[in-house]
């Protein structure tokens, strides 16, 4: 068995972070370094999946799960409108191999993009 992800730690609350919404699904938290004034991480509680692509291809209804939970999140902590990104692979800027949508909002308009 491969040791459990970082997000894995913060779901079994092993490692302490700032939850804004948690189902039997996904969990939520703030980003530990944001890049925007709203900057958070949707994480599926099973890391099964270790980026999108994987995610898409084997449970599509939870990706839309985490993309509905992004929109709802948007609306409480902005107003509505996020940029919704996931890194795919080391080359792209992913760290974290457990998939994870970043929902970066606020501010974020034209000529004051992160
Ligand atoms: P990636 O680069 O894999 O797309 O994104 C990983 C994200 O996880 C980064 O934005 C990083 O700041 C965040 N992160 C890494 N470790 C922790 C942590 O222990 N707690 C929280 N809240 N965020 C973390």
């Amino acid at each position: 068995m491969s040791e459990p992800s970082i997000f894995t730690r913060i779901i079994n609350r092993e490692i302490p972070s700032d939850i804004v919404f948690e189902d039997d699904r996904v969990i939520a938290f703030r980003d530990i370094a944001p890049q925007a004034p709203v900057h958070l991480l949707v994480v599926p509680k099973t890391e099964q999946y270790a980026n999108v692509v994987e995610l898409a291809a084997g449970d599509p209804a939870l990706l839309a799960h985490m993309v509905d939970t992004a929109n709802n999140l948007a609306s409480e902590h902005a107003n509505g409108e996020f940029r919704l990104v996931f890194n795919n692979g080391a080359t792209a800027g992913q760290t974290i191999f457990h998939v994870h949508a970043h929902v970066l909002a606020g501010g974020l308009e034209e000529g004051n993009l992160a």
